[in-house]
């Protein structure tokens, strides 16, 4: 908890090790927001808080440089999971209209256009993007395009 304040007012640069586990974690989202015409985030490569060895922290840059929420890969998890919470994290990112009003929730369902955004889920280990009304699996995530 200490820890945590101290690192919140003097964020720690990532090593590299750290850094490249973020990259990896968080590449197979990528391409789904190239896809679907969505902001890609700019990622702070520092820690915002502490959570040892459980998780690599950072944060996500907003457009002009202001510091937007932080993001977490969980490590003792599966590769699914750790995939499944970071989607998660970045939609909530993605849309977060009261930072960016041109933002809208995404992904768009595409079964149901304008009606409501996809949810991440995991299906036999593998992290997907579901229809929230029929549960139907729209893509693994990174394969939505
Ligand atoms: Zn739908």
């Amino acid at each position: 908890m200490e820890r945590s304040r101290v690192l919140g007012r003097t964020p720690r640069p990532l090593t590299d090790e750290e850094k490249a586990v973020l990259r990896e974690a968080v590449g197979p989202l990528l391409p789904d927001m190239d896809a679907t015409g969505q902001t890609l985030p700019g990622i702070r490569e520092e820690a915002h808080h502490d959570r040892g060895e459980d998780a690599v922290c950072a944060w996500i840059r907003e457009p002009g440089g202001r510091d937007g929420p932080g993001i977490e890969v969980w490590l003792y998890c599966s590769p699914a999971d750790q995939l499944y919470y970071l989607a998660e994290q970045l939609q909530s990112w993605a849309g977060d209209v009261q930072v960016d009003p041109g933002r809208r929730p995404w992904p768009d369902c595409p079964d149901h256009p304008g009606s409501h955004m996809l949810m991440p889920d995991t299906r036999d280990q593998i992290a997907v993007w579901c229809c929230p009304q029929s549960g139907r699996v729209i893509a693994a995530i990174g394969r939505l395009a």
